[in-house]
């Protein structure tokens, strides 16, 4: 895979497996499935996008697949789908087993159809199993099953049997929440891309064009640098849509006078960006919508600066929800309240609505805990995150000034920590007002 810059594109999947391996007892194994693919509608299928587990382990990208993974002289058994002469002639060449092998490095691979017959033998030995379980029945039923197998046969030959089984959160999402360097340059282009896409987008709107034309700009941005497609559906949001956070219908017509707000990411080799920006649909913000955009990038700034080793989400919403609340205020919001009232008494949120923060990767909301014991995580060089502080007034809001009725605003970048400033790898997205304006 590769862009047309001509980088290598490829996830480094021998040195994540290395990363599991660390953290794994001679007695634990890994099993993961891949996700279902689903028809679309009648007979039509959508595009396979693989489980983000299964791809971080091996770079598999079909669907039908297991993987089954421990500590030992052959750490790597594939499942997956047999060759078939008949479904290639539709769907392209299958790698099979044999390919599973040669290019995916398997230790051991079977179809994906012999796993029933094989799992209880893989399971001797292991007594910590990894599994997710209660998200596929089928799935559920024939680990249960191999593990009464493998139990039985535990008995006569005096190997262990998996007698406890652990969320992928306990290890394997843990290890993906540690990026590579590998995957931190495809974050690194994901947030360049999807950037490029976001200044395409302010570059080319005008009052009248509709929603969808804008997702046409950034889908054919991405796509046209080598991407896998968007990280999730594009939010394209004017005027009041805005105000409707997951927001996908994309079917409005632009007006004059309004904001924008466009929530889009692309995926390179499945790493996904994510980006909000809020611009207006004419040449210049309104003073209320300047106003208030003012407000959300300062608190937007002032979470990023606090996005250090050592720092927290906690900490970095504390910093942006500060200047959200003064803001609010000096909008002539939240009268008779003192800013910490305002702020203890959550009054704020009726306006800001939501948390500014989730791990990023091959999820958009990625894999890894936010805290443990009552802890919250600390920020350690390699976390990558996003910041994305919002203030939505909606227009059905009557008690709220008149001239703010219809503005949602979110700014959003993805962030890295490194040992020294934070580095944000969405910069390619104007944010500034001046640099937006320019470019309107
Ligand atoms: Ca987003």
């Amino acid at each position: 895979m590769s862009t047309r810059l001509g980088r290598p594109m490829t996830p480094a999947f021998a040195e994540h497996r290395a990363r599991l391996l660390a953290r794994l007892g001679r007695d634990e194994a890994v099993l993961v499935f891949g996700g279902p693919h689903h028809l679309r509608n009648g007979d039509s299928e959508y595009r396979y996008r693989p489980d983000s587990d299964v791809y971080w382990l091996t770079g598999w990208e079909d669907p039908e697949v297991a993987v089954f993974f421990r500590p030992g002289a052959r750490p790597l058994t594939m499942f997956v789908q047999g060759r078939n002469p008949d479904r290639e002639v539709y769907d392209g060449e299958r790698p099979g087993p044999e390919g599973a092998r040669d290019r995916f490095d398997a230790d051991d691979a079977f179809e994906f159809s012999e796993l029933e017959r094989e799992l209880p033998r893989l399971l001797q030995g292991v007594s910590r199993l990894h599994y997710a379980v209660a998200r596929d029945a089928e799935h559920d039923a024939l680990v249960m099953a191999s593990i009464a197998i493998a139990a039985r046969a535990a008995r006569r030959n005096g190997l262990s049997s998996p007698e406890t089984i652990h969320s992928l959160s306990v290890a394997l999402h843990e290890v993906r929440f540690e990026k590579g360097e590998d995957e931190i340059a495809l974050l690194r282009t994901a947030g360049r891309v999807s950037g490029a896409a976001h200044a395409d987008v302010m570059a080319a709107t005008r009052s009248g064009m509709t929603e969808y034309e804008i997702e046409a700009i950034l889908v054919r941005r991405f796509l046209s640098e080598g991407s896998t497609g968007p990280g999730y559906v594009p939010i394209v949001a004017g005027g009041n849509n805005a105000c409707t956070l997951h927001y996908k219908r994309n079917r409005d017509p632009l007006r004059d006078g309004d904001l924008l707000l466009v929530d889009a990411g692309c995926e390179i080799a499945y790493y996904t960006a994510d980006i909000t920006r809020t611009f207006p649909v004419g040449r210049r913000f309104t003073p209320a919508q300047r106003a208030v955009y003012e407000i959300v990038l300062a608190a937007q700034e002032a979470a990023i600066a606090k996005v250090v080793p050592g720092g927290t989400i906690v900490a970095a919403y504390d910093a942006a929800t500060e200047i959200l609340t003064e803001g609010l205020r000096s909008l002539g919001l939240l009268q008779g309240l003192s800013l910490p009232a305002a702020i203890a008494s959550n009054a704020y949120r009726k306006w800001s609505l939501h948390d500014h923060s989730h791990w990023l990767g091959l999820d958009v909301h990625d894999v890894g805990a936010y805290g443990r014991d009552g802890e919250v995580r600390r920020f350690v060089p390699g976390v990558v995150l996003t910041i994305e502080p919002g203030l939505y007034f909606p227009a059905t809001n009557l008690d709220t000034p008149e001239q703010l009725r219809g503005i949602g605003i979110r700014i959003e970048d993805d962030i890295l920590v490194t040992d020294g400033a934070p580095e944000v790898l969405t910069a390619s997205a104007p944010k500034a007002i001046a640099d937006i304006e320019a470019l309107r």
